[in-house]
This record gives structure tokens, sequence and C-alpha cells, in this order.
């Protein structure tokens, strides 16, 4: 049992048994070695359930949605892509800091190849940090996936994304686990006629996952959970990333979820942003 595990359990079964918190949402272990899953801890002598280790997969603040007005403070076991999440959340006015306690993990790396690029491996906010700071490097490839595929012609582009949504099944799962997703109506769940179709076919997956990346181009993490889930395979983060990087190339350095002030690019205007295309 690793040291940051049991650090983590007493931690939690401490903070239960003084009401600090309601409950705290982790990892506990499945039937399966090399899985987690996301778990609920409401009482001190279930703490022990918590793990930690390199199957941590799962993002953890996209459940406190499911939590509007809780009775006391929501414990949650964040990493440095969870604590972006939160950050997203509390930015989107979708979640209060004062309804959370947030217990960070640095974190070394999952089974997961987004973490390959992680640039915020240790948590960016958090009442009380579990473990050591690691270090953290800057991924120079950030954007070599997306500058590749910009070298293909429109038609090879369209092709490319015309298959991939052929594939698409139409089950939502990316806006599910996406913490930038987190309109309490989705657009998507509007049975008003003529507003999104619901039928599963090339034109409505590609309006539904167009209009999802519009809606997070500016907000996304880059935690690759929408990818992550897809039961098809696709490879959704490239539209997110491909926004990120027309925001970078425009508007210089730009990351999402780092608990500055600097967000919303395509929510916001100024008399001096270029406007050559108008
Ligand atoms: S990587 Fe995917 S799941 Fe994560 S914030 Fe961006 S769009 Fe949402
Ligand atoms: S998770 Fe994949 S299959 Fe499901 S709606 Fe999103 S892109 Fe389509």
């Amino acid at each position: 049992m690793s040291n940051i595990q049991e650090q983590i359990r007493q931690r939690v079964r401490t903070l239960l048994e003084e009401g600090v918190i309601g409950y705290c949402i982790g990892w506990g272990a499945t039937r399966f070695e090399d899985k987690t899953t996301p778990v609920f801890i409401t009482k001190p002598e279930d703490a022990d359930r918590l793990v930690w280790n390199k199957y941590c997969i799962n993002g953890t603040a996209k459940y406190l949605l499911d939590d509007w007005y809780p009775e006391k403070k929501i414990g949650v076991i964040i990493r440095g892509c969870d604590s972006r999440a939160v950050n997203r959340l509390m930015k989107d006015k979708q979640v209060k800091r004062e309804d959370l306690y947030l217990i960070g993990v640095p974190c070394d790396g999952k089974e997961n190849p987004v973490c390959e690029g992680c640039q915020h491996k240790n948590p960016l906010v958090y009442d009380e940090l579990v473990g050591e700071i690691v270090s953290e490097s800057v991924n120079p490839d950030r954007f070599k996936e997306i500058e590749e595929f910009e070298k293909l012609t429109p038609d090879a582009r369209y092709e490319f994304w015309a298959k991939q949504y052929d594939k698409c099944i139409h089950c939502y799962a990316c806006r599910n686990a996406c913490p930038a997703c987190n309109c309490k109506e989705c657009y998507a769940d509007q049975a008003r006629e003529n507003w999104q179709g619901k039928q599963n076919n090339r034109n409505s997956n590609q309006v539904y996952g167009l209009t999802r990346a519009y809606h997070v181009g500016d907000r996304c993490i880059e935690c690759g959970e929408c990818e992550r889930v897809c039961p098809m395979g696709l490879p959704i983060m490239r539209q997110t990333k491909k926004m990120l990087k027309d925001i970078n190339d425009l508007f210089g350095d730009y990351e999402c979820g780092l608990g500055d002030d600097r967000e919303h690019v395509l929510g916001e205007f100024d008399l001096s942003d270029r406007d050559e295309f108008m």
C-alpha cells in the first residue's frame, strides 16, 4: 500500500470524524486490478476504500455538479487536472469555493495517454496537500498533432471528420465526462423542434460534435476525459485543441483552469481586437 494512499485515507477519515466534510469524492478499487472507479465516502470507517495508484484516471471534479446545495463541505481528492476542473467549475459559477474542501495530491502520471503531455501535475488550488510537490515541464509538442492536421487540404480534413462522425453513436458520453460541459441544461437535450437533432447520422452527429467543441473551445482544460470515454474512439480532443491553438496564435499563451482571470476569450471582446474579417 502506498504511503500517499494511507495518508489520503487517514485525512479523509479524520475530516469525516470531525465533521469538516459531509463526504469525499475519490477513487476506489474495482474487481479489475487495472481499473478504479470514482467513489463517494460518507463514513469514516469507509475511508479505507480509497485507493491511490496509476489507475486513478477518472476526473473527480465533474461529480460536484451532482450536489448543488451540499449541507456540509464536499471533500474532493484532486490532481493537477482535477484542480483545473475545479477552477473551471468555479469560474463558470457552477460550484462555490466555500462548499469545497480540496485535498490536493501531486500526480506522478497515470496509465492514460493524455498524462504524457501534462503541464500541471501539481494541484493549482487546494486546502491541504498530501505528498510532495513534483517538478513540472512544458510540453513542446502540445499542438504538434494539430499542426500536422492543418497541413491537410480542407477536403481531406472534412473527409477525416465525416468518417469519424459516421462512427459516433450520439451517446453524449463526451459531454457527460467533460468538466467544461457544465450547463445545468444542455442545448443538446432540448426537445423542441428544429433545435438539435437526436438522430444518429452524420449530419446530426457533426452538428452536435462541432457545437460542443465551440461551447468548450476557450474553456477546455485539456484533461482528455471526452476522448477517453468515447466508446467509438473519436479523437474529439483534437477539435478543442485546434481552438486552443488558434487562441494561442491570436492572443498569446493561453491555458484554461489555472485560476487566473484570463479566460473566456470567446465570450469577450475588446475594441482593439483584430477585425480584418469584417
Ligand atoms: S479535454 Fe475534453 S473533457 Fe477535458 S475539458 Fe477539454 S473538452 Fe472537456
Ligand atoms: S462519446 Fe463519442 S460516440 Fe458518444 S457522442 Fe461523444 S463523440 Fe459520439
